[in-house]
């Protein structure tokens, strides 16, 4: 027997009981960014390998060993994304975008990164990302962060905690790198492998070792805030000075780097205890470079992405079900004509704005009100033979048990009644 067909490791399907978490994350998430005039953009899944390359850096975790890479039929390297800032420079360069304007954009979708499968991280997985171009003021920064906070509160997210650090500019951070670079050559036997491969090619990087053994070590590195420059340090301390004045707590972590290169100045996570080791649910910061890194003129810009499996998890762990769609009203109807009739009530019903679940496998009534009953709606309508003949409507409130027969052209009326009155 030919071996059973599944989805790809790491690739999930959504099926309904959960989509309706992601329908309202997405609903909620849409309306805030709306409130602070952020507009969407769409761009492919697929793009030219060389734009990740030349953007989230050659010498990172994502270029090095988690893209999903491929030659298309033509000979070109193709990469499915595995993030959203790169695409939404590339776009915003081609379309003219950015050229002395303010850009607030927000995109969503899938990203494919080849990792370990596990509770939070996936091969596939979406974010929700925001980018701002044009801004150079901390108040940017302070935008972002507020949106995001709002986004936590109008989905009733509880136990977050935002974490800031400030990365400088490239000159203060090369400076940085020499310091942190000779530390780590001093205590070079107590580096762990991956931390020996990013000491020759992105020492930064080794701050982010998710590996407790390297705990000590990196406690004792030089701090990056040390090293910072004056203008960096002065759009830092507005930023939490905005922040304060906003009444959003956070801690400075002056660990916290990114797993991408293009960062400059803030950088920003916000992260839960609830979802045990994947806890950051949402990170970003200042990319002031990338556009010209990416051949376009210097623009500075900020944003964040959110990984929504995780948000999710989060929802689904503190909150009660969201709607699910349940139907106000389940259609029953049986006998020759019936269906037709049943039918046209179910549109009318829908006409005046309920939901409306109409059996389709008829048979008998009692096989259809058991039907009804696990359905969850509060009203069944009621069509047989006799109702037909008499032009009639069987009302049944299946919470209380009580039911009426009305006329076909009441039974909008009764029920509005019925349902207003006890709710
Ligand atoms: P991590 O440190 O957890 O690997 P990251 O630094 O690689 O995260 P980013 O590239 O900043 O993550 O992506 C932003 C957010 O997207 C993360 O905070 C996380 O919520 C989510 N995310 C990233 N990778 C995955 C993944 N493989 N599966 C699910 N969500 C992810
Ligand atoms: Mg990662």
């Amino acid at each position: 027997m030919a071996a059973k067909l599944q989805a790809v490791r790491g690739m999930n399907d959504l099926l309904p009981g959960e989509t309706e978490y992601w329908q309202k994350l997405e609903a909620d998430v849409a309306d805030v960014l709306a409130s602070y005039g952020y507009r969407q953009i769409r761009t492919p899944v697929v793009e030219k390998t060389e734009l990740f390359k030349r953007s989230i850096g050659e010498v990172t975790d994502i270029v090095e060993k988690e893209m999903y890479t491929f030659e298309d039929r033509n000979g070109d390297s193709l990469t499915l994304r595995p993030e959203g800032t790169a695409s939404t420079v590339r776009a915003g360069l081609q379309h003219g975008l950015f050229h002395n304007q303010v850009q607030r954009l927000w995109y969503a979708g899938p990203m494919f990164r080849h990792e370990r499968p596990q509770k939070g991280r996936y091969r596939q997985f979406h974010q929700i990302g925001v980018e701002a171009f044009g801004m150079a003021g901390p108040e940017a920064d302070a935008e972002i962060i507020l949106l995001s906070a709002r986004i936590w509160q109008r989905m009733g997210l509880k136990n977050l905690r935002l974490e800031l650090n400030s990365l400088g500019t490239p000159q203060s951070r090369a400076l940085y790198r020499d310091r942190l670079v000779a530390y780590y050559n001093a205590h070079a036997s107590q580096l762990d492998e991956d931390s020996q491969r990013r000491l020759r090619s992105n020492p930064l990087r080794i701050l982010d070792s998710k590996n407790p053994a390297m705990q000590a070590l990196n406690a004792g590195a030089p701090s990056l805030h040390d090293y910072l420059d004056e203008e960096s340090r002065a759009h830092f301390a507005a930023l939490r000075a905005h922040l304060d004045a906003a009444g959003v707590a956070y801690t400075v972590n002056p660990r916290l780097v990114r797993g991408l290169d293009y960062y400059t100045k803030t950088v920003f996570e916000w992260m839960t205890d609830d979802l045990g080791a994947q806890g950051t649910v949402c990170a970003g910061g200042r990319y002031d470079g990338l556009v010209e890194q990416l051949g376009g003129r210097a623009t500075p810009a900020c944003g964040f992405g959110m990984g929504l499996e995780r948000l999710v998890l989060l929802l689904m762990n503190q909150n009660p079900a969201p709607d699910h769609h349940v139907p106000d009203i389940y259609l029953v109807w049986h006998g020759a004509g019936a269906a037709q009739a049943a039918m046209q009530v179910a549109e009318e019903s829908r006409n005046a704005g309920f939901r409306v679940l109409f059996d389709g496998n008829g048979g008998s009534f009692k096989s259809q009100f058991k039907r009804a009953d696990k359905s969850g709606a509060r009203f069944a309508l009621v069509l047989g033979e006799q109702e037909l003949q008499d032009d009639k409507v069987v009302v049944k409130d299946l919470t209380r048990g009580e039911q009426n027969t009305v006329a076909r052209d009441k039974y909008i009326q009764t029920l509005s009644a019925q349902a207003g009155a006890n709710q």
